[in-house]
């Protein structure tokens, strides 16, 4: 990567494309959308965010084989969800493509028990795990390993509800339901930024806060909850939220704890990060899941958020993460936030 061409920002088009091209784009650079087949019509009716130029490839394992030419282009990718998810997380580890963000955290993510090793020894509470049915002693949720969206999840109250509903035919997780409202906090670390909220070296900065929208959970009390419909936690979209302001010092420094033990570990994390969590009725929060890029909750604040707008007017994370390729450029230290 040559540090004096101004780089050109590619994602896949999807996920969050539309808020990481609108922001490069306001921040100078030149886009590039990668999609299998024709580019996408949608994008026609988005002009702010339709990429320059559109990279087609038959498949997602095609970014492997093609990374020469995009390497060519001078591309910087920016990684989102569902960027990793088709590629897999290991192939994504391996692309040769210069990427946003520190690629070790991949490991520690996408394993859950390193995810748990990473959370828990920064101090971060997590609900409990069961490593065998016979431990169930509350009211706990299967997750199925590499479950999308949710699906397939399932509550049980005891030994026997799990026994009725389990299929043991996949890998799966047993963990405390925890009752409470759902916060998916959404953080950015820079190790360049002077000033703001400082951690390690760097600023720590919370964008956003979004809760998911899932099906059928969130409207199954509309039919009562002795229905004996089975709740699903299928996402379909997202909902802004605002925390009680007396919360922020907590939020902070469960942000504070996960970037510095990641400094540790691995490196540190750059950029976009979220903690999905849940604050219990006791004002506790735990921790469910890590996610080291940027979520599609950050959509709802393309035009910025109660948050992010007190950092700068309108600041979405798309842009945000220009902002951050622009200052590494012009301080030359490029090295520290791709990878
Ligand atoms: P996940 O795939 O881990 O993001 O979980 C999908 C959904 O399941 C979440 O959005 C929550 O609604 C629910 N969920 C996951 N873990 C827990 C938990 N420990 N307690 C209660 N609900 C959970």
């Amino acid at each position: 990567m040559t540090e004096n061409v101004s780089p050109t920002i590619a994602t896949v088009c999807s996920h969050t494309s539309l808020q990481i091209f609108d922001g490069a784009r306001k921040e100078g650079f030149r886009t590039l959308g990668i999609c299998l087949g024709a580019p996408p019509k949608f994008y026609d009716a988005f002009p702010g965010a339709k990429p320059d130029e559109f990279f087609s490839v038959a498949s997602y394992q095609e970014i492997i084989e093609k990374s020469p030419e995009l390497i060519e282009k001078n591309v910087i990718i920016i990684p989102h969800g569902s960027f990793v998810e088709y590629l897999g997380a290991s192939n994504f580890a391996r692309l040769d493509i210069p990427s946003f963000g520190n690629k070790r955290v991949l490991e520690w993510e996408s394993d859950r028990t390193m995810e748990r090793e990473w959370l828990t020894s920064a101090g971060i509470p997590m609900p409990v795990e069961y490593n065998s049915p016979d431990e169930i002693d509350r009211p706990v949720i299967v997750k199925y390993h590499g479950a999308k969206g949710g699906r397939g999840f399932f509550i049980a109250k005891n030994r026997a509800e799990f026994e009725e509903q389990i299929d043991d035919t996949q890998e799966y997780a047993i963990q405390e339901f925890v009752l409470g409202s759902r916060y998916y906090l959404h953080f950015f670390y820079s190790p360049l930024r002077d000033g703001g909220y400082r951690v390690g070296d760097g600023t720590l900065e919370l964008h956003g806060i979004d809760r998911r929208v899932e099906a059928n959970i969130d409207e199954l009390y509309k039919i009562g909850a002795s229905s004996g419909i089975d709740p699903s936690f299928v996402v379909t979209g997202n909902l802004p939220l605002v925390l009680r302001e007396s919360l922020l010092p907590k939020v902070f420094e469960l942000g504070e704890r996960v970037v510095a033990r990641s400094i540790e570990l691995f490196g540190g994390m750059t950029g976009p990060f979220c903690l999905e969590t849940i604050c219990t009725d006791t004002l506790e929060f735990k921790v469910f899941e890590v996610s080291a890029r940027i979520v599609a909750g950050t959509n709802l604040f393309i035009s910025g958020s109660p948050y992010s707008d007190l950092i700068e007017p309108r600041l979405s994370t798309g842009k945000r993460i220009a902002q951050e390729i622009k200052l590494a450029i012009e301080m030359g230290r490029l090295g520290d936030v791709v990878s």
